[in-house]
């Protein structure tokens, strides 16, 4: 097993790793350990437009998009199955990179094979022709692939990530400009290869490392159709009026700040279970984090019980370790920022009632306990904002109604979740919760369905068939009613 970090100016443009036409270098520092284990390249703009061109070039000479659909199904599941199969040397490099546990970005990366098998069956299922009739003939509705997409991706899941901004777009016959974050440039490099391996014509997908200016060049290039974003909302509403103005496609899953309804009638195995995974997996890392528990008032004490519970059954520790389930954050300045967030609260009223600080023992490593805060308004900075940690706020709730107000009192909308044991009442908060994806007690992420937000959290849909609907243009061809049926056939047949 070795992690793939180390030291290069290397940046794939059409179909080779070459290296980047500037000096400037972004340094790869452990989350654990503190070291220095790689440098990756700051994409130039110049950089940037030889990818887009190759990108571009590749779309409209038509070398992958006129491919027969399950020839592309099958470079994107081989290409998935070697990352499977590469999955302990996958998991090795995440976690050097962004300081995930390594059972859990192992056990990530041998999901991509599964993952690659249901977006073929969704690229096989995906309408590709249909006919509207009309008074003066039928219309034929085909789909076009959207073009050369710009994927710019946040580091919190860079495998998954990458799934569904390049391997989607793959299976549409688009060609991608990829930009990975600076947290993990260097895990992607698996799925690229492996996408070469299995035959992957040049130019089709291409990569760039860089910070936030690379991303600009990106996004805002003339020849990028459609810009598909992941990460906070700051940088989301920027990639969006950068993306309006170029009349691009835009799809953007930013931010949460997703509220746990607790019901009066909830089993609290139940709430406790759920919001383990849901408040703290990823050590809270998570855009879809359970991170505002709203809590009946006549069992707060319970509630908060059971999310302290939640947080205890974490192994916090050394990344590496095999028994380690909970790792430190992912960088210096992120740690920085959720300490700001747990001072900011505390000097507002709120009390931690587990957590507040750095764990014992660790004198090396960004790591931060689990944090529940006690004390809290709805309208405090610390339930408004997204901390992006192992941080809860626990609000109490005067019933049902009050519950959803509460949770609906928020910019954002990506998730929520509501703990009940009535049908009736879980479907009712979760029909008037505002979001763009419920859970009925628990925490469940399906990537086989839709995922996104309202609000503040984003644009469009990430994943399922709405997502990879995203990735397709629809045409209208209105066909003469007299010999309609022999250019229905022709269009069968193109
Ligand atoms: P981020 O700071 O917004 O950055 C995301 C990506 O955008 C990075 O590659 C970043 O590079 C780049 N970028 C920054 N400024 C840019 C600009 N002006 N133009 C183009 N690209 C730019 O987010 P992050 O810290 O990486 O990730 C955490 C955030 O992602 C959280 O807010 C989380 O909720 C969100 N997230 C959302 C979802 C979802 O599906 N809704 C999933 C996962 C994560 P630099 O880092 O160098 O700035
Ligand atoms: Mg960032």
């Amino acid at each position: 097993m070795s992690a793939r970090v180390g030291y290069d100016d290397l940046l794939f443009i059409d179909g080779e790793w070459r290296p980047s036409n500037g000096d400037a270098r972004i340094d790869l520092v452990c989350p654990s350990t503190e070291e220095l284990v790689g440098q990756v390249a700051s994409a130039t703009p110049h950089d940037v437009g030889a990818a887009v061109a190759a990108a571009r070039r590749s779309f409209d000479d038509r070398r992958w998009s006129s491919l027969p659909l399950e020839d592309r199904i099958a470079v994107v599941q081989q290409a998935a199955d070697a990352v499977t199969a590469m999955a302990d040397d996958v998991g090795l490099t995440v976690t050097t990179e962004m300081g995930q546990p390594i059972v859990t970005s192992t056990g990530l990366a041998r999901q991509l094979g599964a993952t690659a098998g249901f977006l073929g069956d969704l690229a096989r299922s995906f309408e590709q022709i249909r006919y509207d009739d009309g008074p003066a003939g039928p219309a034929a509705v085909v789909h076009e692939p959207v073009g050369v997409v710009a994927g710019v991706a946040p580091w919190n899941g860079p495998m998954g990530t990458a799934m569904s901004k390049i391997c989607m777009p793959l299976l549409a016959g688009c060609s991608v400009v990829y930009k990975p974050a600076p947290e993990t440039p260097f895990s992607v490099r698996f799925l690229v290869d492996a996408l070469v391996d299995a035959g992957l014509p040049a130019g089709v997908v291409n990569v760039v490392t860089g910070r936030g200016e690379t991303g600009t060049a990106l996004v805002s290039h003339p020849d990028v159709d459609k810009v598909s974003f992941t990460g906070s909302t700051t940088v989301g509403r920027t990639i969006g009026e950068i993306a309006g103005r170029g009349f691009k496609r835009l799809q953007l899953e930013l931010g949460g700040k997703s509220a746990a309804v607790v019901l009066d009638d909830a089993d609290m195995d139940v709430v406790q279970q759920g919001l383990m995974v849901g408040s703290f997996f990823n050590t809270g890392q998570v855009c879809a984090a359970l991170t505002r528990v709203l809590a009946p008032r006549s069992r707060y004490d319970e509630v908060v019980a059971a999310v302290s519970e939640s947080a205890g059954r974490w192994v916090l520790g050394d990344p590496f370790d095999p028994a380690t389930t909970l790792g430190p954050v992912a960088g210096q300045r992120h740690r920085e920022r959720i300490e700001g967030y747990v001072r900011g609260a505390v000097a507002d009223g709120a009390t931690a009632v587990l957590g507040g600080g750095r764990p014992e023992g660790f004198d090396r490593g960004w790591y931060v306990e689990p944090t529940i805060l006690v004390g809290v308004t709805n309208d405090m900075t610390i339930a408004r904002e997204e901390v992006f940690g192992p941080v809860v706020v626990v609000i109490p709730h005067d019933g049902d109604g009050d519950a959803v107000r509460l949770a609906n009192d928020s910019p954002y909308g990506l998730h929520g979740a509501v703990f009940t044991t009535s049908p009736d009442r879980a479907v009712d908060v979760a029909r008037r919760v505002r979001t763009g994806t419920f859970t009925v007690n628990g925490f469940r992420y399906n990537n086989r369905a839709p995922f996104g937000g309202v609000k503040a959290s984003g644009v469009g849909r990430d994943t399922g068939r709405e997502g990879y609907a995203s990735f397709w243009e629809s045409k209208t061809i209105n066909l003469p009613k007299r010999d309609a049926d022999r250019y229905t056939a022709s269009l069968s047949a193109s």
